[in-house]
């Protein structure tokens, strides 16, 4: 809930030991709001914590979004670009509401805010929330569906950084920098190979290759990219709780491949280890 899912941290990793999972990354976007709470809940539950975020990045019109694990939670150059997006996101928010309302269709911003946690970045899925608990769609997927997708007409966008300069500042920041789901479709247009290209230049250090939305076909697809590029291939389930089909601890990273992941950290945010 500090952005799009529907469990609060201490949830996420109670439903984490739970399923039976040892290790959990916690990635929101553009907050390390729910780095506190999960920290606490991870050594009462002796979960193993990898922190981290996810940064909404822009590119020619396509939506790419990188992770940046252990990257340092005061880091200026990185904290100021997440405030920026996080503040273009209400106005953003604010805009695709009238547009919705103005077509009649029954919302308000109040709706959507009162779905949104405290200090929490607010997206699309909080309104999709509001037409829910309205009840004039069943499910975030219908409302994405509908009026939510990318090309919709009630579609605006927010402020979101060239993922280079998103890859300079997770190093900057001491993190190391991993491209999320390039391949998924249900965000506009596939990643393309040159762009990854790029990003390995100014320092991406992985692909997320392993990935509910990567068929057998972009996982091979990832797996070539990132052996030719000499970068790590992680996996992960993307779970959002009910917000999503995701299921938690559906796709997992390798420990060779977390433990390269720690090494190339600046170690000024560290693993937590119960
Ligand atoms: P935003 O960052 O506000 O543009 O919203 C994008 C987020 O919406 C993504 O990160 C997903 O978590 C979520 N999302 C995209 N498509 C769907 C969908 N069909 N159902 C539920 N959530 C979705």
């Amino acid at each position: 809930t500090s952005s799009d899912g529907t469990q609060s941290p201490s949830e996420l990793v109670e439903t984490a030991a739970a399923a039976g999972l040892d290790v959990l990354a916690i990635t929101d976007h553009d907050t390390v709001g729910g780095w506190e709470e999960a920290t606490a809940a991870a050594l009462r539950t002796g979960m193993t914590l990898v922190r981290g975020i996810e940064i909404s990045c822009r590119q020619d019109g396509r939506s790419v979004h990188l992770l940046g694990y252990l990257t340092d939670p005061v880091a200026s150059g990185l904290m100021a670009e997440l405030a920026r997006a996080r503040k273009s996101r209400v106005t953003r928010l604010r805009l695709m509401v009238g547009k919705l309302a103005a077509a009649g269709i029954p919302l308000t911003y109040a709706e959507v805010q009162a779905q949104v946690a405290p200090g929490a970045t607010p997206g699309r899925p909080h309104i999709a929330d509001a037409l829910v608990a309205n009840g004039t769609v069943a499910h975030r997927d219908e409302a994405f569906a509908t009026w939510l997708h990318d090309r919709s007409e009630f579609y605006v966008d927010h402020y979101a950084p060239h993922p280079a300069h998103a890859v300079r500042l997770v190093r900057e920041a001491g993190g190391v920098a991993v491209i999320a789901h390039p391949f998924t479709r249900s965000q506009g247009r596939a990643v393309p190979d040159r762009l990854v290209e790029e990003l390995a230049e100014v320092g991406l250090a992985g692909v997320e290759v392993d990935h509910p939305d990567h068929g057998d076909e972009e996982r091979r697809r990832g797996e070539q990219l990132a052996r030719s590029l000499g970068l790590l291939v992680t996996g992960s389930s993307d779970y959002h709780g009910s917000g999503k089909g995701n299921r938690l601890g559906q796709h997992t990273t390798h420990p060779e491949v977390l433990r390269e992941i720690e090494d190339r950290s600046s170690g000024r945010t560290e693993v937590v280890r119960p």
